[in-house]
């Protein structure tokens, strides 16, 4: 059995809220609890809305938590080049497609097939620009067209065949074992923003493989994308590694948190004088964690 390797991966754009905190804790405790490696990762690509202080502050939030991550922390930022190579294999390969489609074009489209096909969190991409020949393709490029780049989710799932993940929290309706992978879960996600040229669901499979991270813990609300990730490694030729999917700490509404919610966020806890020990174990307790 290869070292467990988790790792935390917030995107700085806001300070850390108890939600966070239950995400580090749990890769934390599961790779400590199997003598692996906890790593942190800042999810950085969006680099107008993340801040330096941020980043910081979730060093400073992790270690009041008692938290001490196993190598220093990796930034998205710095390995952009890496990331729009995988894209261009995909594209190379016919696997993800330039979408010329503004938010606006889409909803108007959506608006116009009355059933467009549905996903998670609403409406998916209506699939407008999938069916642009080469020639098309090539001339709204050459025209100083800006694209985005989405997946082709049939056609990767054509290559990849049946694909399964290995659920170790809570899947789909809370079973733990082999989930079996939905491709269109998501539709066509875009691999390479607009503005940016990359985009999450690429660079988080990408450094999962180069991090040697085998055991991916986030929130029950990423499961989802964990049905893209798993096609995405499996095109790419990537190791699969395993999932726990966890419950979200929620507010007295029953709402998730949100990094807007600064008044719960970790500094406020800590600047209220909060015992760090009772935080981390409830919330230990509240994932079920004993370690
Ligand atoms: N960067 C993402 C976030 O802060 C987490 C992504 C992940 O754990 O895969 O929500």
């Amino acid at each position: 059995m290869p070292q467990t390797v988790t790792r935390f991966a917030p995107s700085p754009t806001g300070p850390l809220h108890t939600g966070h905190a239950l995400a580090a804790l749990v890769a934390h405790d599961l790779a400590r609890r199997a003598g692996g490696r906890f790593l942190l990762r800042f999810e950085d690509i969006d680099t107008a809305r993340c801040r330096p202080e941020y980043e910081a502050g979730t060093c400073t939030d992790l270690a009041w938590l008692g938290l001490a991550w196993d190598a220093p922390p990796w930034r998205q930022s710095a390995r952009l080049d890496t990331y729009r190579a995988a894209l261009d294999a995909l594209i190379e390969r016919g696997l993800a497609y330039p979408c010329f489609c503004t938010r606006r074009d889409i909803a108007a489209e959506v608006a116009r097939m009355g059933a467009a096909p549905h996903g998670p969190e609403g409406p998916l991409y209506p699939g407008t620009c999938r069916p642009l020949t080469a020639d098309e393709r090539a001339a709204r490029l050459a025209d100083g067209a800006v694209a985005a780049w989405r997946l082709d989710a049939a056609a990767c799932s054509a290559v990849a065949g049946p694909l399964r993940f290995t659920e170790h929290g809570r899947g789909p309706g809370g079973e733990r074992g082999e989930i079996a992978v939905d491709p269109a879960l998501l539709g066509d996600v875009v691999l390479g923003r607009r503005d940016l040229g990359v985009a999450y669901h690429l660079a988080c499979v990408a450094d999962a493989a180069a991090q040697g991270v085998t055991l991916v813990t986030r929130g029950e609300d990423l499961l989802p994308a964990t049905h893209v990730q798993r096609l995405l490694q499996a095109v790419l030729g990537l190791p699969a590694p395993a999932y726990h999917h966890h419950g979200l700490v929620r507010d007295a509404a029953g709402r998730r948190l949100a990094k807007r919610d600064a008044a719960r966020s970790l500094a406020a806890l800590r600047e209220t004088g909060t015992d760090p020990a009772m935080l981390a174990a409830e919330l230990r307790s509240l994932a079920g964690l004993s370690i």
